[in-house]
């Protein structure tokens, strides 16, 4: 059994969380490896018009292509990559690469948005907005086609000071979105004084309206988007009954299985050659 407490604290050996903090440290070598040989790729998942059915934009989702374990999501190396302040180069990075991307469908098809996720490290970076002008100068991409993602829980940590920076983003012309809307509860009280032009509808609530009987959540959060001036998307479609109560209750925009899954840039090239039509812009 440990014994001295006080000056120093012995442990028993732990083998599992020795283990674990092994895990930790391999997990980070292979992360901070990765990142040096440019591993990472960036995926778009179509953002589609529910009434026209056409993709008008997409959303940046970063992936691991690594050489062991595949095309690896974001849940298993993200709070990691946070963790150990990462984000605010690895994120820069997609920004740019997704920028870059976004240009060049943007040469055929003016208007395409694109929107791309900050973490709260991002957003806590006094360089953030430099960053962000920088590189809509360097792409060219007009700054209202770009749309950057918050989750609540982190718009709402520092409520003053995510006042001020996303102040500051706006005022470089890019809109804001609060991503997983709906899964923070402070969000209604706060919501008025956040510079925030669209709300993405969790994709829980989405996915809890059942295939017949009532929407009453997504028409709660639908309503919240009219109260406020909110742009409205919905995110998990997963399937056509989804889609048509969202349309019913006046939904503009929608992400989904339904619709697309995230695909490499080419995918999306592929798209919209097929749609051929131009985008309908806000
Ligand atoms: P998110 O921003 O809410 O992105 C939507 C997530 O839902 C994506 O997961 C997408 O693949 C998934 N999704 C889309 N449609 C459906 C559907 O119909 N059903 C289901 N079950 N899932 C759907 P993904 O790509 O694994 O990303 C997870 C989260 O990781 C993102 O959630 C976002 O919070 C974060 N993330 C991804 N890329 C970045 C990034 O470049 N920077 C930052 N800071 N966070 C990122
Ligand atoms: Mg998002
Ligand atoms: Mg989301
Ligand atoms: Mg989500």
């Amino acid at each position: 059994r440990a014994k001295v407490e006080g000056g120093g604290v012995a442990r028993r050996f732990d083998p599992e969380l020795f283990a674990a903090a092994e895990q930790r440290r391999l997990a980070e070598a292979d992360l901070l490896r990765g990142i040096e040989a440019g591993e990472f790729e960036v995926h778009y998942q179509p953002i589609v018009d529910l009434d026209g059915g056409h993709t008008v934009g997409v959303e940046a989702l970063v992936r691991w292509q690594h050489p062991v374990q595949g095309l690896v999501p974001p849940a298993v190396f993200l709070d990691l990559a946070e963790s150990l302040g990462m984000l605010p180069r690895l994120g820069g990075w997609v920004l740019e690469e997704a920028c870059r991307q976004a240009i060049g469908w943007q040469t055929r098809f003016p208007g395409f948005e694109l929107n791309v996720n900050l973490s709260a490290s991002q957003l806590g970076n006094p360089k953030l907005i430099d960053e962000v002008r920088a590189i809509l100068e360097q792409t060219g991409l007009p700054p209202q086609d770009l749309v950057l993602e918050l989750t609540e829980s982190v718009a709402l940590t520092d409520l003053v000071e995510s006042a001020r920076v996303l102040s500051a983003l706006k005022s470089l012309g890019v809109r804001i979105a609060l991503d997983d809307f709906g899964t923070g509860f402070s969000s209604l009280s706060h919501l008025s004084s956040l510079p925030v032009d669209v709300i993405k509808i969790d994709r829980s609530f989405v996915q809890a309206m059942p295939e017949s009987g009532d929407a009453s959540v997504a028409e709660a959060v639908m309503h919240i988007a009219r109260t406020f001036n909110l742009s409205p998307v919905a995110e998990g479609i997963e399937n056509a009954e989804q889609a048509s109560r969202l349309r019913d209750l006046a939904c503009g925009r929608a992400q989904g299985y339904h619709f697309a899954r995230p695909m490499p840039a080419g995918g999306v090239t592929e798209l919209l050659d097929k749609q051929g039509v131009p985008i309908q812009t806000l």
